[in-house]
């Protein structure tokens, strides 16, 4: 890290204790902005480094509801409006028994430069609550999300905050949270959650954007190596959201997808993922992915309790699509030796620093989660366009703007990491090309 940043850092430690994976993004951060404070003095005099790691707002809440068994069960609710010099707060909500403060901030700082880079008027922010789905009836799921935002919706609306999914937190738990907002406010507004259901004010495409837009992105690294992903093999991590859908378009594409993972285990198909079967058992019912390997003949199931993780597949392209360092220093080396030379992070941070140095030293093109997996929010931004103008827009026509941004983050990277001497460094090009455009409207709004 730059030493003039390193008190920073250090301030960043001493303010925010016990927050690891929060540390672990400022500190990402920080080490790509050497040359910028370098050049821009005027960052520093306006203290923009310190500002923008301190979030504008944070809530905590306490989230009581009732089980079926009619006990009553508590969980603890987040929302931290991080940022909003480019527009209104905007990132998912999480729910996870993981989720803490420390997650739901490492998440909404991750998120500020992320949409910046889609270019579109949304500022960053993200929540949660430790509140676990998994086994969980609809009725006692539809309870938690009208606790949750019984209290959420005095903090939220299209001009302030728009929050959305992210683990745990998919077309469903939208729909119930969009009810209970509705219901207390007695407004139909459709812009203050993205996600929803077609029926109702969602945007065709949003569901498939994330993971669409990775794979987008990774064909722009190939298409710039003289490649493609015509008859390579990809593996995924993951097997929700993001990690079905970048299975679909990696396939779409040509590739052949031989792998994807839950919190259970992982399944290798070497004829490539039946993603029908695949979106049966993960999202109609829900069930562990060994249910996958069970219903077809050409897959086996390797449970996590083995030891082994899905980066011991040999592939082409890696695309780790499930949660937060979940791809270290060891699984990075035996994805190199195996051949992989493109990863992209579908996920958000799902690369720990070892793994990122160990693909920088061995040539894999490396794109971070901030720049590869901003084609959820962009769509999410372009959900709340098609509200405000209240229109619906074909699935052609929304893929077709999806695709363009993610080609234009991709340029948008090369071409700041050349400007700021690290060129091909996706890296660098993603964290110094959204944070100016942050600096910027910070300092032009002056000291607040
Ligand atoms: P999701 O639909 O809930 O799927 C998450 C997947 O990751 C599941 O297969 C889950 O397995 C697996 N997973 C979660 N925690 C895990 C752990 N500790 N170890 C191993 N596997 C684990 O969530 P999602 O929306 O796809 O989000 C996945 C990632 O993409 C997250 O990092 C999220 O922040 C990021 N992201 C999402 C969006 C979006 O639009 N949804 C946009 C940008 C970034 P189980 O079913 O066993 O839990």
């Amino acid at each position: 890290m730059d030493p003039t940043l390193q008190p920073v850092f250090e301030e960043i430690l001493a303010r925010n204790p016990g927050e690891a994976e929060f540390h672990q993004a400022t500190r990402e951060l920080l080490d790509s902005l050497g040359p910028v404070v370098a050049r821009h003095p005027e960052y520093t005099d306006a203290a923009i480094i310190r500002r923008v790691c301190e979030p504008e707002r944070q809530i905590i809440f306490r989230v009581p509801w009732v089980d079926d068994a009619g006990q009553v069960q508590l969980n603890r609710g987040f929302r931290v409006e991080f940022n909003s010099a480019l527009g209104p707060y905007k990132g998912g909500l999480r729910f996870h028994p993981s989720v803490y403060l420390g997650i739901i901030k490492f998440l909404g700082f991750e998120q500020i430069f992320k949409n910046a880079l889609t270019g579109m008027p949304i500022g960053g922010g993200k929540g949660g609550s430790d509140f676990d789905p998994k086994g969980r009836s609809d009725a006692e799921v539809m309870r938690f999300c009208q606790s949750f935002m019984t209290e959420l919706y005095r903090h939220i609306g299209e001009y302030t905050d728009v929050p959305a999914g992210d683990i745990g937190v998919g077309g469903r738990e939208i729909g119930y949270l969009f009810g209970q907002y509705k219901r207390i406010t007695n407004r139909y507004e459709s812009g203050v959650l993205t996600g929803k259901g077609i029926g109702w004010g969602g945007s065709l495409v949003r569901t498939e954007a994330t993971g669409y837009g990775t794979v987008f992105f990774a064909g722009e690294i190939l298409k710039a190596r003289g490649s493609s992903f015509d008859g390579k093999t990809v593996v995924v991590s993951g097997s929700g959201n993001v990690a079905t859908y970048a299975a679909e378009k990696a396939a779409a594409l040509g590739a052949t997808v031989i792998a994807c993972s839950d919190s259970s285990g992982y399944v290798v198909d070497e004829k490539g993922l039946d993603l029908d079967l695949l979106k049966e058992v993960k999202q109609v019912r829900r069930e562990r992915l060994s249910s996958y390997a069970e219903a077809r003949e050409s897959a086996r199931f390797v449970a996590t309790t083995t030891g082994g993780a899905v980066w011991d597949v040999p592939c082409d392209i890696a695309l780790p699509c499930a949660t937060q360092n979940e791809l270290d220093g060891d699984h990075a080396l035996a994805l190199v030796r195996n051949g992989c030379t493109v990863v992209a992070e579908g996920a958000n941070m799902p690369c720990t620093p070892e793994a990122v140095k160990v693909f920088a030293e061995a040539g894999v093109a490396f794109a971070p989660g901030k720049a590869a997996n901003a084609g959820g929010v962009a769509t999410s931004a372009l959900e709340m366009q098609q509200n405000a103008s209240r229109d619906s827009w074909s699935f052609a026509h929304t893929e077709a703007r999806l695709e363009e941004i993610m080609v234009g983050i991709h340029a948008r990277c090369l071409e700041t990491a050349d400007t700021y001497g690290a060129p091909g460094n996706y890296v660098a090009g993603a964290n110094i090309a959204g944070f100016i455009q942050v600096a910027d409207a910070m300092l032009a709004l002056g000291v607040i």
